[in-house]
């Protein structure tokens, strides 16, 4: 019988004619695949060594099964004192599915890194928020921006006839070069790693930023959640970035969770006061940075009722279709208004709810939504009871 662990196999590299794998295979149990993370050739000098990044993308999964982790390659040591004195106790304790476990491995404290500050440009929301109040006045301006490539980047996109990856590369280069910045992107294979996606996100970046600690002194993830909204939830790791991020820092790289004093739509009023958003805002679910958002995502429904709230759609007309918006204003405001799933959803239809001039026929059309939606919900039950 397999041993009940995570083995972490000593770190090697692939490299062909333009990238460079680092890599590790990965026993879970009776299970093995290799795990790796990949940069340009000429930028492969940034890998750190040791197994940092490996533990990090594999955490959860090693404690949704209550397996301990055992490395083949020195992790660094504050980092290996944060996971067994405060995130596996306080992760296990607070959450059904997570068991304690223990990570074993040699540790170190020397370091080398060229202090870059990095954060990950999506042109979503937050992302834009971080890179904007991180700019030449903050004491740590950003100076690289990431992209990193968790599985997401790896659909094919019909119009394109590609990978999503290698365009939005392009995308973050152009920015970059906008606002005088320089660019390092990681592909990964971790959407194998199976852990869902949502429960990893957070975990997955982490580790990504970590592969590459040569490079980076000190690396901001966007925070989707203002610090009151806080909260232990299993399905969502975001929910708990204020407790995770800062205690992934290790000798050399300090994270910091950034836009946490802020609610989106507080971002959102931010943002629309600087006119590099009106070119890159992308909160769009399908394409990619530097394309035009569809406009009926609930991201998209979500952000434009808000832009509308405050005044400022006229602004984003080169990634929206603002005309078309405004032509059925009401019944767009109408779903938005009935959509309360999700946490960022209840908040944008709060705020038009507590608008005393709302058209009244944007409040009927939402009765009618919110009618309609829970019907769906209904039949989508009626259907998975009789499949049973
Ligand atoms: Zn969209």
């Amino acid at each position: 019988m397999a041993e009940k662990v995570i083995d972490i196999g000593k770190i090697y590299f692939i490299k062909d004619n333009e990238n460079t794998k680092m890599c590790s295979d990965i026993r879970i149990g009776n299970r093995k695949h290799t795990t790796w993370f990949s940069l340009k050739n000429e930028q492969a000098k940034y890998f750190c060594e040791r197994s940092d990044a490996f533990i990090m993308a594999f955490l959860l999964i090693a404690m949704r099964k209550g397996y301990d982790i055992v490395c083949h390659n020195v992790i660094s040591k504050k980092l290996h004192y944060q996971l067994n004195h405060y995130v596996i106790p306080i992760l296990s304790d607070e959450m059904e599915i997570y068991k304690k476990i223990t990570v074993h491995a040699d540790t170190i404290e020397e370091f080398e890194t060229e202090n870059a500050i990095g954060t990950a440009l999506s042109g979503g929301v937050d992302s834009l928020y971080t890179v904007m109040t991180h700019g030449k006045d903050c004491e740590y301006p950003v100076t690289h921006l990431t992209l990193f490539n968790m599985g997401s980047l790896r659909k094919e996109d019909p119009k394109k006839k590609g990978e999503i990856f290698p365009f939005a590369c392009e995308k973050v280069k152009e920015f970059a070069k906008e606002q005088n910045l320089q660019t390092i992107f990681v592909d990964t294979n971790l959407e194998q790693d199976f852990e869902y996606f949502s429960t990893a996100i957070t975990f997955r970046n982490i580790a990504c930023a970590l592969a590459i600690q040569k490079l980076l002194g000190k690396y901001y993830i966007s925070s989707s959640r203002k610090v009151s909204e806080f909260e232990l939830d299993s399905n969502c790791c975001e929910s708990y970035d204020l407790l995770v991020v800062p205690l992934a820092s290790t000798e050399s790289l300090t994270f910091y969770l950034a836009g946490q004093e802020k609610t989106r739509i507080e971002k959102i009023e931010a943002i629309s006061e600087w006119n590099v958003s009106y070119k890159w805002l992308h909160p769009c679910i399908y394409g990619s940075l530097g394309e035009k958002n569809c406009g009926h995502c609930s991201k998209c429904y979500r952000d434009l009722a808000t832009l509308w709230y405050l005044g400022k759609l006229d602004n984003y007309r080169e990634v929206f279709d603002i005309d078309e918006y405004k032509e059925k204003l009401n019944i767009n405001l109408a779903y938005t208004l009935a959509n309360c799933r999700g946490k960022l959803n209840k908040n944008v239809s709060e705020l038009l709810d507590s608008m005393e001039n709302l058209p009244q026929e944007v409040r009927q059309y939402a009765k009618y939504f919110k009618m309609l939606m829970k019907r769906n919900l209904e039949l989508k039950e009626k259907i998975q009871n009789i499949n049973k």
